[in-house]
């Protein structure tokens, strides 16, 4: 009975998800669409996306060089431009319908507590693109913001009450990295209110799924673990080293939905400046994802606990009551399929590298 129960709910809310408006149904296939980040992972995937969607004119940004790209869609404009000077992110905007924004320095725990000048300074970026984008006349423009926005001291707990919007003030976000998206959505917020950009505002609860970073200090959890159970395989070497104790939970939310969701927040008015969760609600340990990774790899390995190693708050998951309310929607791949497919995605992308073909980390 649970099972027909949730095939009928994922069923319903695939339909909710169709009667939702989107860009198809918003824009004409020659409007041009803005993707800043899209050597990335997140504007990669939303570049491709919109390009199935036979929209003709995208241009695509990175400060990247096109080689060290993730995915280069064949007949997308694609751009190598650092978009925190003000004057690139002026030409980015050029004669755009619609920017999407989702350029920044960022990375997993081990990035993001190390390197907060990075992660601070992408507040340039969003800055010069309102700016750039409102004397363009863009007609909507999003940012992606983070559940790092919220304030620390309600993830102190690894069974944690799930995150909602009104969360995040008072503030105390994360230091650095969440910070620069809190008052980057403020940005967002006053650009609406003074000068009628029509903003919409993302926060990202951790996104995993193919073509993200997977190796070199900058990938997340789920990736980061894929490789080292992938490497243990490999070197038959049967043990793994995990940060922290294991008992820290998060929700992960899988790349297709992410890129849907975006979709239809972008396109909902009702949600105009307004913050947005967009992620998971799956509440998964650390541990647990080991185990299911174990499970898919087919092996077992000795866990060593790095209790020295980065591992943010204890506990973050994310509230999804308003984005259902908004929606009837929200993300729904359930965890062991997407991760199943990150696996598979990772462990090719492992053996290319070892027989020295390119690869995306
Ligand atoms: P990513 O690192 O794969 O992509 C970000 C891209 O932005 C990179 O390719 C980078 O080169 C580019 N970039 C950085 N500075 C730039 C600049 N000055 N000019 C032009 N390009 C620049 O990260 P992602 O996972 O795709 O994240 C995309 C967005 O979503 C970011 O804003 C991130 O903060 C947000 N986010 C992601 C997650 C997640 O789990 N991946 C969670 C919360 C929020």
């Amino acid at each position: 009975v649970e099972g027909k129960d949730n095939i009928l709910q994922q069923s319903q809310e695939r339909m909710a998800a169709m009667a939702n408006k989107k860009a198809v149904d918003m824009l004409d296939k020659n409007d041009l669409i803005v993707i800043c980040g899209a050597g990335g992972f997140i504007a990669g995937a939303l570049t491709r996306y919109f390009h199935q969607q036979g929209f003709a004119r995208i241009r695509a940004i990175d400060k990247k060089p096109l080689p060290q790209w993730y995915q280069v869609v064949p007949g997308v404009e694609s751009l190598c431009m650092d978009l925190s000077e003000k004057d690139n992110a002026v030409q980015a905007c050029r004669g755009a319908r619609e920017v999407y924004n989702l350029a920044a320095d960022m990375g997993g725990m081990g990035f993001i507590e190390r390197f907060r000048v990075e992660c601070l300074r992408s507040v340039l970026i969003n800055t010069h693109l309102t700016e750039a984008a409102y004397r363009a006349g863009v007609e909507r423009y999003f940012f992606s913001s983070s559940a790092c926005a919220y304030n620390v001291q309600l993830q102190k707990d690894p069974n944690v009450r799930a995150l909602k919007e009104s969360d995040a003030y008072p503030a105390m976000a994360e230091r650095g990295y969440g910070w620069e998206k809190l008052f980057s959505e403020m940005v967002c917020q006053e650009y609406w209110h003074e000068r009628g950009l029509k903003t919409a505002i993302a926060r990202f609860h951790n996104v995993y799924g193919p073509f993200g970073t997977w190796d070199g200090g900058r990938e997340k959890a789920p990736a980061a673990i894929c490789r080292k159970v992938i490497e243990a395989k490999d070197t038959g070497r049967m043990d793994i080293e995990i940060w922290g104790d294991g008992s820290q939970t998060r929700s992960f939310m899988y790349i297709d939905d992410c890129v849907l969701g975006i979709d239809m927040i972008t396109h909902c008015d009702k949600l105009t400046a307004v913050p947005i969760n967009l992620g998971s609600c799956e509440l998964i340990s650390i541990n647990t994802l080991v185990d299911l990774v174990e499970q898919i790899a087919g092996v077992k390995l000795q866990r060593r606990y790095n209790l020295n190693a980065p591992r943010g708050v204890a506990g973050r998951n994310s509230d999804n009551t308003f984005i259902k309310q908004m929606l009837s929607w929200e993300p729904t791949t359930p965890f062991k399929t997407g991760l199943t497919k990150t696996y598979q995605w990772i462990e090719q992308q492992y053996y290319d590298r070892k027989a020295g073909r390119r690869t995306v980390s």
